[in-house]
């Protein structure tokens, strides 16, 4: 957490781009609302809810059947949007990125259409202890439908993972490891690409679950190595119900479709049906073509901003509430790793995190409280839960600071 850079030399227009948010100047409870809950969603700019309106006020229209206009103009933009994920992300190939509902549909699919196929019983399934339920349960499933073992690899009392106990849990009969980029109850920014060769070296294919690591920093797929890779553009200022799924192609075009249905085929008869190649085969019926211009535009809004520019800029919210923070009296923090992005969870003495989130809520000041869907890692911490304070590109020290007499203010009157 010790990066120097200062934020005004990053030239960091943070005004200019709250006006870009429309919803940020709304007011809850009679005060100007202050959003800390990115991790969960985050706000949409003005240019990215124009660009879904445009595609239906424009060319609303099914896509890949219509030899017509508007269905070919709908067609292009739904490819293009293809194009930029995988250019966010420096995938080889537009071939490798599925679009899909978001990283738990993503997750889904790669158990379903990839490692089910390649289970037997008495195998091990790895994953880590700071997994969203998402990164659980479609592993849990495929574990007690296929005889197959689940393993979890522990994280210390700072909320990291320990490379060489890591190394410890690979067995010959581990087949799959899924881990999450960066932790959304902790924060904790994962080591994945010595990771992901630690386990390629073992002959293990890996997931990484990058839903909170897209919106803070910059993902380079080619440079990770990964075998698949997902996230959800609502998380990183996009629509909800779209996001996407890198596969390497070797590995794509040897997976079987996920949900069949119209728009993955090459024929159909009674007897046979001959899929398509590449990722439309893992998007049967009609997808979300609006969410998909969404999160493109989205997409390009950030690289207009400069993803660094927004990591640097979260890094130094991240800093500067943590030392707040640390002033309250009862203050734990849950997740001190060395290597954060912009997120803190904490509990105050035994007062109820909900009890917490409620009262800054009448403060206008939205937070998350609970388990954040990773409940064995809240039981391992011995906790109910905790208040969750997410950073985005748009909020600002001055809300931090009205965020910290509101939380001074909380406390006392709760203890
Ligand atoms: N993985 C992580 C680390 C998350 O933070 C989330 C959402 O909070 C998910 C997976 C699930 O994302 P979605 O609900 O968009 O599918």
């Amino acid at each position: 957490m010790n990066k120097s850079n200062n934020i005004s030399e990053l030239n960091y227009d943070v005004k200019k781009y709250r006006s870009d948010f429309p919803i940020l100047t709304r007011e809850v409870n009679g005060k100007q609302l202050v959003y800390f809950d990115n991790g969960s969603t985050t706000q949409k700019p003005k240019v990215v809810i124009d660009s879904m309106t445009d595609y239906y006020t424009r060319y609303n229209s099914n896509i890949h059947r219509g030899v017509h206009h508007l269905s070919q103009e709908a067609s292009t933009a739904y490819e293009n949007a293809r194009v930029t994920v995988q250019k966010f992300l420096n995938a080889n190939s537009a071939n490798e990125i599925i679009l899909t509902r978001g990283t738990t549909e993503s997750i889904n699919l790669v158990a379903y259409s990839y490692l089910r196929k390649k289970l037997s019983p008495g195998d091990e399934i790895l994953i880590t202890e700071m997994e969203h339920h998402s990164n659980i349960l479609p592993w849990q499933n495929l574990c007690e439908e296929m005889s197959v073992v689940l393993r979890v690899v522990p994280v210390n009392n700072n909320g990291e993972l320990e490379i060489e106990y890591l190394q410890k849990m690979f067995s010959p009969k581990t087949k799959f490891f899924a881990f999450t980029h960066v932790s959304n109850t902790l924060g904790t920014i994962n080591p994945a690409k010595e990771i992901i060769e630690l386990a390629h070296a073992n002959n293990i294919a890996v997931l990484v679950d990058g839903a909170q690591a897209v919106p803070h920093m910059q993902v380079d797929i080619q440079h990770l190595n990964c075998d698949f890779y997902c996230f959800s553009a609502h998380k990183v200022y996009g629509p909800t119900g779209i996001g996407a799924l890198f596969v390497k192609e070797d590995i794509l075009n040897n997976m079987v479709p996920y949900q069949t249905g119209g728009g993955i085929i090459k024929t159909v008869s009674f007897a046979k049906t001959t899929y398509v190649d590449g990722p439309l085969k893992f998007e049967a019926g009609t997808p979300n073509i609006e969410g998909a211009v969404g999160m493109a535009k989205a997409m390009e809004y950030i690289t207009e901003i400069g993803i660094e520019k927004i990591m640097q800029h979260e890094h130094e919210l991240l800093v500067y509430a943590t030392s707040k923070l640390n002033t309250i009296d009862g203050m734990q923090i849950i997740g001190t790793a060395k290597n954060k992005a912009g997120v803190i969870s904490f509990v105050v003495r035994n007062i109820h995190p909900f009890d917490i989130g409620a009262i800054l809520d009448q403060q206008g000041i939205a937070v998350r409280t609970g388990h954040h869907c990773t409940q064995p890692l809240v039981e391992k911490f011995g906790i109910p839960g905790t208040v969750r304070v997410s950073f985005g590109l748009y909020n600002t020290k001055e809300e931090v600071d009205v965020f910290i007499a509101a939380l001074e203010k909380t406390v006392k009157m709760l203890s």
